[in-house]
């Protein structure tokens, strides 16, 4: 039983071949620069890396030359594409769905008009699925949204403070986004806390280019950062996160831009980039820490962001079991982690100051002590895995 799945961004296609039967990675790999210059498919099977350097004008190009990649005599996992069972598909945006969907008209015509909700990446994720219907007419393609696991948030969470007219024509509110991250995580903690997850409350950070928290209580998000889009919340990679809406109309007649470039700034050029003024990269930011007072500031202003929501969710949930990092920071950050974790004492919460020096590429592991009140994990994001777990239960495959 083999699911294919396929995340579809601009200009990328990232997929991964799993055999279901034992939740195994057959293939995976990377198409890049999607209609730029410069293209090339990176595709890791049987234990090697295989490069294909050429000229990729769209996503069905790009998903035709993985097909042939997956099924090649030289770099092939598969006889045929029919043995693929199904293509999952990583979706940003799915409204107020709250689970993944088997692709049909009805489907893509919702998908379609929810496009304006998520206008950078929605696109993209259609024309992914366009092309695999085009070139499998018969292998059934299953949708998973970013944004479902959140879709459980209670309407005090999830409303702006605008009237409500405004959630009923525009569909304007919080949706949340990194959900099938939020949910892998923080099963995965439930196990290793060795509890039923209905009887845990979680918060769960998830902190690469794009960061996100989320507070998890018995399994189902009560509140999460992101909002309406990705732009929210924390600070991020390149993207502000929270900022007094009124500074965009103060940047845009300092600054002359319009709407758009005032958007696409704080999308692409703020964060550890915007402050510091040199890397987005977390990895160039540590580096410089002791030399570069803007890349200290950076670095400070990121952690306070994320102890403030931390602290702020153990209120909401009243009390929190375990906290969990992931995503590329998350996950190999100690410098980070650190700095968020030192502030939480007050919580009872203690943890191993060497492992978390230590744990860097590492698979799950538990930071707290022994005497700690709250658990700290730092957990390997696999958001690929969840999607094709989706994608076999709603097809019953
Ligand atoms: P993601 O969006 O989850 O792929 O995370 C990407 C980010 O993870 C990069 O921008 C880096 O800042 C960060 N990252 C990856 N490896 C490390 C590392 N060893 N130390 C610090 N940050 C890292």
């Amino acid at each position: 039983m083999k699911i294919l799945v396929i995340n579809c961004g601009s200009s990328s296609l990232k997929y991964q071949l799993l055999n279901m039967i034992d939740e195994s990675v057959i293939a995976k790999g990377l198409v890049e620069r999607i209609n730029l210059e410069g293209s090339m498919l990176t595709h890791k099977a049987k234990g090697q890396v295989f490069e294909f350097k050429e000229q990729i004008k769209n996503h069905s190009e790009a998903i035709k030359l993985v097909l042939n990649a997956l099924t090649s005599e030289e770099t092939g996992v598969i006889k045929s594409i029919s043995e693929i069972n199904a293509f999952g598909h990583r979706y940003v945006h799915g409204g107020e769905y709250n689970s993944a969907k088997i692709v049909n008209d009805e489907v893509m015509k919702e998908l379609k008009e929810n496009v304006e909700l998520a206008p950078l990446h929605a696109p993209a994720n259609i024309i992914g699925i366009e092309a695999c219907q085009q070139i499998a007419k018969d292998i059934p393609n299953v949708v998973v949204f970013d944004t479902a696991f959140h879709q459980t948030m209670p309407k005090k969470a999830y409303m702006y403070a605008i009237p409500q007219h405004f959630y009923t024509e525009y569909k304007i509110r919080k949706y949340g986004f990194h959900g099938t991250s939020h949910k892998f995580v923080s099963e995965e903690a439930a196990k290793l806390m060795g509890k039923d997850i209905k009887d845990t409350k979680i918060i769960t950070c998830h902190i690469g280019n794009g960061a996100s928290i989320s507070a998890i209580n018995g399994g189902k998000c009560v509140d999460t950062t992101m909002g309406f889009t990705p732009l929210a919340g924390v600070m991020m990679g390149t993207r502000s996160g929270d900022l007094d809406p009124s500074i965009i109309e103060h940047i845009m007649k300092k600054t002359g831009w319009n709407i758009q470039e005032t958007t696409q700034f704080l999308n692409k050029q703020c964060g550890l980039l915007g402050v510091s003024g040199f890397s987005s990269d977390s990895r160039d930011i540590t580096e410089a820490l002791k030399t570069n007072e803007n890349a200290k500031l950076a670095m400070e202003m990121m952690d306070y962001t994320i102890t403030k929501h931390v602290a702020s969710y153990a209120g909401v949930l009243n009390g929190v079991d375990a906290i969990v990092f992931t995503a590329g920071i998350g996950e190999n950050s100690p410098e980070l982690r650190e700095d968020v974790l030192d502030n939480l004492t007050y919580l009872g919460l203690e943890y191993d100051k060497k492992l978390n020096a230590e744990t860097v590429r590492k698979p799950a592991t538990e930071l707290s002590t022994k005497n700690s009140k709250v658990k700290v994990y730092v957990i390997p994001t696999n958001e690929e895995l969840v999607i094709a777990r989706e994608t076999k239960e709603i097809l019953k495959i």
